[in-house]
């Protein structure tokens, strides 16, 4: 099968016969061979009535329905296991993302090399509210994860060869990140294209104003893990031998210049009056505690089912 179409969806109802249609439109043209993968993220309206309505007349729709609401990422890691497209292709319900994208996203896929392609809403039909705050997000993930060339991180629109969405998890609110999670995986050859955008058609938006502070949060997240899940002593080890080391020169110095003192005959302040002290206390004390928590994640990520578990491209 050429591609795996893997639609994330909450409460769409009334975009779904469009979309659909759409897809199916545009993949007769160019005859690819295709599924559609619904992924029903726990709807309350007649969403999943309807794609069952669909699924009678169109035997390339397949889809999954969620007994309640876990979120977009959840749908979309359910979907990547499903899908069995050589190019599996996400895109939201809401017929914002155009499905006439799909031909060029395959050709990316297919024959210029891509492992990932993502979209660039360029020309963004969203509140100014939304698209600002955006825009510093994707400077600050692109800084944070040196992939310069995205501009759109969190786009749905986005393509990918069917051996990265086989070897990566999203998780969590993770969608925003694919690009970064495939990068870690070792997928480093990511595209982006200029993709339309329109406004939405129907209902309304599935995410709060709280979108900006879990995304920034979440980056922390994917930034430590990905970097030091597998040696988190490398972390909080660094850390904690400059906060000792700072307490523990600043400590010699109080000591000697109160040696040096009595030896001269010259009178001095004692040491806990000086507020030296009370900084050399705590940098000891931050840096025993940057270890200790050190020592713990060892352990725990010893623990970790998936600790020896790496990104096996080709054995023979
Ligand atoms: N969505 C989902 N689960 C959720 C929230 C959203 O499956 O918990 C779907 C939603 O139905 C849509 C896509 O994710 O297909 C993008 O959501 P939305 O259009 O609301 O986001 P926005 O365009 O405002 O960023
Ligand atoms: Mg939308």
């Amino acid at each position: 099968m050429d591609i795996s179409v893997v639609v994330p969806l909450l409460n769409e109802e009334e975009s779904l016969p469009e979309l659909t249609s759409w897809i199916d439109r545009v993949m007769a043209k160019h005859q690819f061979s295709y599924e559609i993968i619904l992924v029903d993220d726990g709807s309350r309206d007649k969403s999943w009535a309807i794609i069952e309505e669909l699924k009678k007349s169109n035997n390339n729709i397949s889809a999954i329905k969620f007994r309640r609401n876990y979120g977009k990422s959840a749908a979309l890691n359910v979907g990547f296991a499903a899908a069995q497209g050589d190019v599996v292709i996400t895109m939201d319900a809401d017929l914002q993302d155009s499905p006439d994208e799909i031909p060029e996203l395959y050709d990316r896929i297919m024959n210029k090399g891509a492992d990932l392609v993502s979209g660039w809403k360029q020309k963004r039909y969203d509140p100014l509210t939304k698209t600002l705050p955006t825009k510093l997000f994707n400077a600050v993930t692109r800084g944070m994860s040196g992939i310069n060339n995205l501009h759109d991180f969190n786009c749905g629109l986005k393509a990918y060869r069917k051996d990265v969405v086989k070897n990566i998890e999203v998780y969590g609110e993770m969608h925003r990140y694919i690009p970064v999670i495939a990068k870690w995986a070792g997928f480093t050859n990511i595209q982006e294209q200029v993709v339309q955008h329109y406004p939405r058609k129907y209902g309304t938006t599935k995410f709060g104003a709280g979108r900006f502070v879990k995304g920034f949060l979440d980056l922390l997240s994917i930034f430590f893990v990905g970097k030091f899940a597998k040696r988190p002593m490398h972390f909080f080890g660094v850390m904690g031998v400059v906060s000792f080391l700072v307490g523990l020169i600043i400590t010699l110095y109080l000591i000697c210049h109160k040696l040096m003192s009595i030896a001269a005959g010259t009178p001095f302040r004692d040491v806990t009056d000086q507020p030296m002290f009370f900084l050399s206390l705590t940098a000891i004390i931050i840096g025993s505690q940057l270890f200790l928590t050190g020592f713990l994640a060892e352990l725990v990520s010893r623990n970790s089912t998936d600790r020896n578990n790496y990104q096996i491209e080709k054995v023979i």
